[in-house]
């Protein structure tokens, strides 16, 4: 039907289409390429199929999973504690889709084939970019295989549904499901960071199994199959796995108090759990439960590297759908100086935090294999999570402020993006925690400055910039001991600059490289993004950024 005539007010004109749907993985030149460099090209086809779902259905799904947020049901009508999420239908196809391409078990069903994580990786990314929040039980599914095996004959039975492709989100125990999602519980209200001060009470009981008593201040995917937790026992912290259904098939005695009420990551539920009684298996040694729970708290660290960069890259895409359409003081935004200064920076700095990314994932692949690749991982995880998630923020509000109004409008998606920003900053060991584990590596294990020493010396010679700054950093890994804590800050972000920029070097972009080099690391920059220098390739970067929905 038209519209009336005395509606007409005007004619909308000069509104960029919304996004179309669009293969996330074709029109993704620095993860095509970073996906091959770092020894996944095998899995480009799990990629490319992914990406087509990424860049479209999973988008609505996302918009859906989190317009209509996780609801807690603590009991049924008849009074009866239920202790239940209810989620969006969205959300479970979200979860359903992911699960089942592979990104909670492709890297352990191919864990025989070098790169196998890479290409996992490269899944992960992807489904960050349509949905945040329900990243966060996928990547706990994916990251608690290393420290289950603590328990080998609980990863016996647990691991093959752990890693399978199948989604089963129905509230039933976990032996009666084709796949198991798998959550983590060490935060209380005493004390995060340090889970040393956990006061959650395990008692044996028997049987392998122990009754815990006590609580969690933060416990996200609530609806999780298990739980890999921390209590104490009398030989101190120790990891246990706490199933949602008790071995008899009862509901097992965990009491979800409420949900939190977070700035983002709204398809997530986020709860506070107590313990009353819950019954749990043991994993690895009394007392070494901190030692054991890091080898999941690892890749879920990688994973919010991975996650804060797969956010910059939708953050991008957004902002350079929207300069390709919108025209202002007579021309296209992509075609205006200072515009097209600011997006090339962005793009920069995506370019460069997908290759750190990548870069450290493919040493947690190797690391298996490799001590050297070992050595980077434990210190190189650390360094991308601290600088590309404090990144993030500010990369997304940039990108919002291409969109001008509409970027602060919830339809735009980058106001989901912007409340999901600081998030991977916080959790898994906040920032000051990720600098203080860098300076702990390369005090205690002169193993890790050797290996950033190494990776650093690959792009010798290629850049003065990048040659005085690691010369300067190779004087202070020298003596690691004199390095004081408050010069944490400093250090890591320097590391990180410096392998950012090598990455782009050996990558085959010296352009790149160099712009990156004169802006981060010789001052020739500024505080904010769109201040290359003169000569930065700001066609180039535009180029490789985003072709889909470029005007002729
Ligand atoms: C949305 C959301 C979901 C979460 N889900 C989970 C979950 O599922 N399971 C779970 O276990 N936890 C979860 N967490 C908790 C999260 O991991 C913790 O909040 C985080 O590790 C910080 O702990 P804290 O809040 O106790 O802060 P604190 O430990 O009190 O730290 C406060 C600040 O002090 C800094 N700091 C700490 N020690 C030092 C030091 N020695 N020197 C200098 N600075 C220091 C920290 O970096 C931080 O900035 C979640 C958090 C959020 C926001």
């Amino acid at each position: 039907m038209s519209t009336p005539p005395r509606f007409a007010t005007h004619a909308v004109e000069n509104q960029p289409p919304p996004l179309a749907a669009c293969d996330a993985y074709a029109t993704d030149t620095a993860l095509r390429e970073a996906l091959a460099r770092e020894g996944g090209g095998w899995g480009e086809s799990n990629a490319a199929a992914y990406g087509k779902l990424a860049g479209g259905e999973l988008r609505e799904c996302a918009r859906l999973a989190n317009a209509h947020r996780p609801q807690l049901r603590t009991h049924d009508r008849n009074g009866q504690r239920i202790d239940e999420v209810e989620f969006h239908p969205a959300y479970h196809r979200l979860m359903a889709s992911a699960v089942e391409h592979g990104v909670t078990g492709f890297a352990w069903r191919h864990a025989e084939r070098p790169g196998a994580h890479v290409v996992r990786a490269a899944l992960m990314y992807l489904h960050y970019q349509a949905d945040q929040g329900s990243a966060c039980p996928l990547t706990m599914t994916y990251a608690c295989v290393p420290a289950l095996r603590h328990a080998p004959e609980l990863a016996k039975t647990w691991l093959p549904r752990i890693v399978a492709p199948h989604y089963d989100g129905r509230h039933a125990p976990a032996w009666d499901k084709p796949g198991n999602t798998i959550g983590m519980g060490m935060t209380e209200k005493q004390g995060g960071s340090d889970v040393r001060a956990n006061t959650t009470k395990a008692t044996a009981i028997g049987d392998g199994l122990y009754e815990l008593v006590g609580h969690k201040w933060f416990f996200s995917a609530p609806m999780s199959d298990a739980f890999l937790v921390t209590a104490q026992t009398e030989a101190g912290t120790t990891c246990f796995l706490l199933p949602r259904f008790a071995p008899d098939g009862s509901r097992n005695a965990l009491r979800l108090q409420r949900l939190k009420d977070k700035l983002g990551d709204w398809s997530n539920a986020s709860s506070e759990v107590e313990f009353a009684g819950a019954l749990a298996w043991r994993v690895g040694a009394e007392g070494r439960g901190i030692a054991t729970i890091l080898e999941m708290v690892g890749l879920t660290r990688q994973d919010c590297l991975l996650g804060s960069a797969a956010l910059m890259r939708q953050a991008l895409v957004l902002a350079l759908h929207h300069a390709r359409h919108r025209r202002v003081f007579g021309d296209l935004l992509i075609r205006q100086p200072l515009m097209r200064a600011v997006l090339a920076d962005l793009a920069l700095e995506s370019e460069a935090a997908t290759a750190l990314a990548f870069r450290v994932v493919r040493a947690v692949d190797a690391g298996a294999r490799d001590p050297r690749e070992a050595a980077f991982a434990r210190v190189a995880t650390a360094i991308g999570k601290y600088w590309v998630c404090k990144r993030a923020p500010g990369f997304v509000n940039e990108a919002q402020e291409c969109l001008g109004g509409a970027g602060y409008v919830e339809e735009s998606e980058l106001p989901r993006l912007y409340r999901q920003a600081p998030v991977n900053s916080i959790w898994e060991g906040s920032g000051n925690i990720q600098c203080l584990d860098v300076l702990r590596a390369l005090q205690r294990e002169p193993e890790c400055a050797q290996a950033l020493l190494d990776e650093l010396a690959l792009a010798r010679g290629a850049l003065p910039a990048l040659d005085a700054a690691v010369a300067a950093l190779a004087a202070v890994l020298d003596h690691p001991a004199a390095i004081a804590p408050e010069r944490a800050r400093w250090l890591v972000e320097r590391l990180a600059l410096c392998l950012q920029a090598g990455l782009l070097f050996r990558a085959g972009h010296a352009a790149l490289a160099a712009a990156f080099c004169a802006g981060r690391l010789q001052g020739a920059g500024g505080w904010t993004y769109g201040v290359l220098p003169a000569e930065a390739p700001i066609d180039a970067l535009l180029e490789r950024a985003w072709r889909e929905g470029a005007p002729g």
